[in-house]
């Protein structure tokens, strides 16, 4: 991380402001963002999730079936979103690991944009390799790729879905560990609340406990490429 280029933004009075979180897996916003989305909520904002799919290859036991296990992770995803203080949640409710970019994929997420009307979105990093897990999932890549389209130039296109006005987003950040401009300092309340939303996804890493080890691994500060209008 290139911390010297890397400036702080302290999200301070968001009231009125809405904020659109897109990513591919139930648990990928909190762990990747849990600290900011406490502190964009306890700002006034009002924060929107939209997760591409239900996580539905998540059962590494092997004893649920897909439509089981994506029942369980949804209904996690819906309890962490809570604890972070998340105005709501939404599936697209494509199939995990089959998430392709595609104009199909910018699309929904116009859509949802179009709907919601955030002042601003934020994407997942986009990057092959990933600080906490090596690789960056392929569904993680192809969903942020598509947010940034997404919110640039489609969404902002009248000539674009011109049966839903256009809509131009403020602020974009993308969860981005190489080349950060932008930090959220997580420390205390904030680290605490995504501890809780990371302990939400029992299904996924049991007690948590390593989980959230990793987490306080990746350190307090959540960074970002911040692109403003
Ligand atoms: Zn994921």
């Amino acid at each position: 991380m290139h911390e010297a280029i890397a400036a702080e933004w302290s999200p301070a009075a968001l009231d009125g402001q809405k904020v659109l979180v897109v990513f591919a897996h139930p648990d990928d916003s909190d762990f990747y963002l849990g600290g900011t989305i406490a502190r964009l909520t306890q700002a006034g904002a009002e924060v929107f999730y939209l997760c591409a799919t239900r996580g539905d290859k998540g059962d590494a036991s092997g004893a649920l079936s897909g439509e089981q296990i994506s029942a369980v992770r949804a209904s996690e995803q819906i309890a962490a979103a809570e604890i972070l203080g998340v105005h709501h949640v939404q599936f697209i409710g494509l199939p995990d690991g089959q998430v392709t970019y595609n104009r199909e994929l910018i699309d929904s997420i116009v859509q949802a944009i179009r709907k919601i009307r955030p002042n601003i979105v934020i994407a997942l990093d986009t990057n092959i390799l990933d600080p906490a897990w090596g690789v960056n999932h392929a569904d993680h890549r192809a969903v942020g790729l598509a947010t940034i389209d997404a919110v640039y130039p489609y969404a902002r296109n009248k000539n674009e879905l011109p049966d839903l006005p256009a809509h131009e987003v403020q602020t974009l950040l993308i969860v981005n560990y190489r080349e950060p401009n932008c930090f959220i300092d997580i420390t205390g309340a904030p680290f605490e609340s995504k501890k809780a939303a990371l302990s939400a996804h029992t299904s996924q890493w049991g007690d948590c406990q390593h989980v959230i080890r990793k987490a306080e691994a990746m350190g307090m500060r959540e960074t970002f490429i911040r692109v403003v209008w």
